[in-house]
């Protein structure tokens, strides 16, 4: 019988995130796919957790960022369903449990892959793009067990036919041992834009802009898309520090990359150069982002966005 797949599914208040939902479309390849949860997750979970095809949810609670104590609790699964590849999105706080459980569990690591196959024989297979996307890498996980933690947009979210009807069951998660404890949570204020490293279309401004993002955040919001920037246009305090792109800010990976007003600097391609498909508006014929774009239009941003933006609207179906 094959050994199961245990997802840990990110949540926001019990709603599954699109990446938790991607891995569980990505885990089926694997095995019989289990959901994991940390904190409060219910019925809609669970009925979304059974929508992308895991016949049980698993609980951890209380709800902790706490690696050790998580890594403890979801190395104890690991044991009690004899799961053989566990599977988490590539964030900042799952790669340090993904190293912590790998180390507990005795299982091979791998972090930021961008997709995931099966060896003869069932070995666990990644793939990870390397050096700002210039070399692309396979690696085999040698060990029985395999942590992997796959990159937002590695594979697009895809329901079964038949909805699953998980088990829920809730675990204890020991947090005696830990020696921190959250005090406070202040959530930083939403735009209503997805989250700049999970989404699937980012687009991006930079000195270009000039400091005016008017034009970019009309067209990310025809695409349904996040907003970005280069470290020009965060150190100018055009947009907080938090959109920066590149070696300096985040990594994105999304399906679709609209860079205008962006010269395309080595530090900024570290960031992006992994995107599906790369766009780029640029007033600059020579602008070294046309050696990586897909698609590419010289001329001015103020011009080229809105034309795109409205032609967006005009091609969008009614309702
Ligand atoms: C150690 C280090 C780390 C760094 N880390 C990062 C990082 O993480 N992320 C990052 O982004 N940068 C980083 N940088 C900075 C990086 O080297 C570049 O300076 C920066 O990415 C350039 O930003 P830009 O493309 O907005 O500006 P520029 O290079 O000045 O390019 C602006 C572009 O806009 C075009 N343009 C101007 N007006 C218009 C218009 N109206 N319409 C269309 N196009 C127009 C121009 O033709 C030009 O190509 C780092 C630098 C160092 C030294």
């Amino acid at each position: 019988m094959t050994a199961p797949v245990l997802v840990l599914v990110d949540h926001h208040d019990g709603v599954p995130r699109a990446s938790g939902l991607e891995l569980l479309t990505a885990a089926r390849d694997l095995g019989p796919v289990e959901a994991v949860c940390i904190g409060e997750a219910g019925a809609q979970a669970a009925a979304e957790v059974g929508r992308f095809g895991a016949g049980a949810l698993h609980v951890l609670t209380p709800g902790t960022t706490a690696p050790v104590a998580l890594a403890a609790a979801l190395a104890r699964l690991v044991e009690t369903t004899g799961a053989a590849t566990v599977l988490m999105s590539s964030t900042f706080e799952n790669k340090e449990l993904a190293a912590h459980l790998a180390l507990v569990t005795d299982a091979g690591l791998v972090v930021d892959a961008a997709g995931l196959e099966t060896a003869d024989g069932g070995r666990v297979v990644t793939v990870q793009q390397a050096f700002a996307a210039t070399w692309t890498l396979r690696s085999e996980v040698l060990r029985p067990r395999a942590v992997v933690a796959l990159k937002p947009n590695a594979v697009p979210a895809t329901p079964v036919d038949t909805p699953f009807e998980p088990t829920v069951t809730t675990h204890d998660v020991d947090v005696s041992a830990m020696r921190e404890r959250v005090v406070e949570r202040t959530p930083r204020p939403t735009s209503g834009r997805p989250d700049l490293t999970e989404a699937q279309v980012v687009v991006v401004g930079g000195r270009g802009t000039e400091g005016d993002f008017s034009a970019v955040e009309e067209l990310a919001d025809v695409l349904g898309a996040a907003v970005g920037a280069t470290r020009v246009a965060t150190d100018e305090g055009w947009i907080g520090h938090e959109a920066q792109i590149g070696q300096t800010g985040v990594t994105v990976s999304p399906r679709l990359y609209v860079g205008a007003g962006v010269s395309g600097a080595v530090h900024h391609r570290g960031g992006m150069q992994a995107s599906g498909t790369i766009v780029a508006v640029n007033a600059d014929p020579e602008a070294p982002i046309f050696e990586i774009a897909d698609l590419g239009v010289v001329g001015d941003l103020f011009t080229i966005l809105p034309q795109a933006a409205a032609e967006l609207r005009r091609l969008r179906p009614e309702g």
